[in-house]
């Protein structure tokens, strides 16, 4: 008996490797379980080209209207792969049309286990980082100042404009301006560098309200840290648009049990390096750049970290944080064994499979993919991996799985798991 799903989900093929593992995983884990509906779009590349990046916007909208997808790592082609697969352009970044469609956050949450040792020993429980992927550093202007001369810092109000931006997020500081502000900024006595960086309140006040959304669907501790200590209004703002949005819904935390904690990044950083885990870490632009790497390594492997865009609107596209494992695909392409972990993508498709159930009040959905989750952890504390995870865990494995001997093995532990509770 399979278990029915009330609504569908979108799901997002991709290329190479993970298009191969897809495959497989929709084939051999969910639907013999699932009564399930996927509205299929295809992103992998050569249809992308053909539709001239049109399924990639359908995709995006489907998203929108069933509220959750699922997305295989797809190709953002660069010259050497529109000579491989003689494209008519070099298509942009289908993860970054869907976030500028879904106005999205993305939050990179690792898959433990317990022989799975990180290099930080006290890290048992996940570190969700959540990136602000706005502004900052990666929208600014700067250049090197030549010799002697006045930096300045002009605003000049866009005419009529007074008072618009008193809607919606708190009102600035000193109100909206009617007059030109002009603040010097350097006195250079010879040559030296310069930069100005911008943020908006619309979008980390958007970024905020991600980060409160994902900390309650998950029941984790929201972090958010700055310095606002130096930066009084820039970082200030920051940690102010964040007090509001969490007090807009306070109660829902108090019920959740869950606390926010605003602290300085430096303070952040040391305390996140001491803890258990089981916390999101809001990060600002280029913090997030640094500090997700940092805890994806930490962890140990791009084969084990998952990740999900969240829309202020509360939809959901999860996906694997890795690539599509172009080395592997060749060597699959030669005929050769590959040994890929298919485990982000699982998680992928849990992921998407538990909101789909949470949202239509399917708790039997939700508890499927809590099984799956289970089976496929269960291995690797079995021992039973891919080559990727050999180095990594304790005690060493004898030998690997190839990447079809661990879906299959995943697929028999997880018919003994649903047959044990009974699923
Ligand atoms: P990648 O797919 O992230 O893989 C880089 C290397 O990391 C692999 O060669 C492999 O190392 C290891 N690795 C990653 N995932 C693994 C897994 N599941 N199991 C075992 N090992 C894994 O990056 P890439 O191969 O350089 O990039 C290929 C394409 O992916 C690019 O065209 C890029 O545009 C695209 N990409 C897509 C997304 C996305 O859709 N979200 C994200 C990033 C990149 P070894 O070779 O040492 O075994
Ligand atoms: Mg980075």
């Amino acid at each position: 008996m399979k278990i029915k799903v009330r609504n569908p989900i979108a799901e997002l093929d991709g290329d190479e490797m993970t298009r191969i593992i897809w495959k497989l995983i929709k084939e051999r884990l969910i639907l013999p379980h699932l009564d399930l509906a996927l509205e299929y779009y295809d992103l992998g590349l050569p249809n992308r080209d053909r539709c001239e990046d049109a399924v990639t916007r359908e995709a995006a909208a489907a998203i929108n209207r069933l509220g959750v997808g699922v997305k295989c790592a797809t190709i953002t082609p660069d010259a050497d792969r529109v000579a491989e697969y003689k494209l008519k352009r070099a298509w942009p970044s289908p993860n970054g049309t869907i976030r500028g469609i879904l106005d999205g956050t993305v939050f990179r949450k690792p898959i433990v286990a317990r022989n799975l040792r990180p290099a930080v020993r006290s890290w048992t429980r996940p570190i969700i980082v959540g990136r602000h992927a706005y502004g900052d550093l990666y929208q600014a202007v700067d250049f090197v100042v030549p010799g002697p001369g006045t930096a300045e810092l002009v605003f000049t109000p866009r005419a009529g404009a007074a008072g618009a931006a008193a809607g919606g997020g708190a009102a600035p500081a000193g109100g909206a301006a009617t007059e030109q502000i002009r603040l010097s900024l350097h006195e250079f006595t010879g040559p030296g560098v310069l930069m100005g960086m911008h943020n908006t309140d619309a979008s980390i006040s958007s970024f905020a309200a991600a980060c409160v959304d994902y900390a309650l669907s998950e029941k984790v501790e929201l972090w958010f840290g700055a310095k606002d200590t130096i930066s009084k209004r820039y970082h200030g703002r920051f940690r102010d648009l964040f007090a509001q949005a969490v007090e807009e819904r306070q109660a829902e935390f108090a019920a959740a049990g869950i606390a926010y904690r605003y602290m300085l990044i430096d303070d952040a950083v040391a305390r996140v390096l001491k803890h258990p885990g089981g916390i999101l870490w809001a990060c600002s632009n280029y913090d997030g750049d640094v500090f997700s790497d940092m805890v994806a390594s930490g962890f140990g492997s791009l084969g084990m970290m998952s990740s999900v865009l969240v829309s202020p609107g509360g939809r959901y596209e999860f996906e694997a944080a890795h690539g599509t494992v172009r080395r592997h695909y060749y060597e699959h392409l030669k005929g050769h064994s590959t040994s890929t972990n298919p485990i982000a993508s699982i998680f992928a498709w849990t992921g998407a499979i538990r909101k789909r159930g949470e949202l239509d009040g399917s708790p039997a959905v939700a508890a499927f993919a809590g099984a799956l989750e289970r089976a496929t952890v269960g291995l690797v504390e079995d021992g039973v991996v891919t080559k990727d995870l050999v180095e990594l865990i304790e005690p060493r494995p004898a030998s690997y799985q190839s990447t079809e001997g661990f879906i299959d093995a995943a697929a028999e532990r997880l018919g003994r798991e649903l047959e044990r509770t009974g699923a």
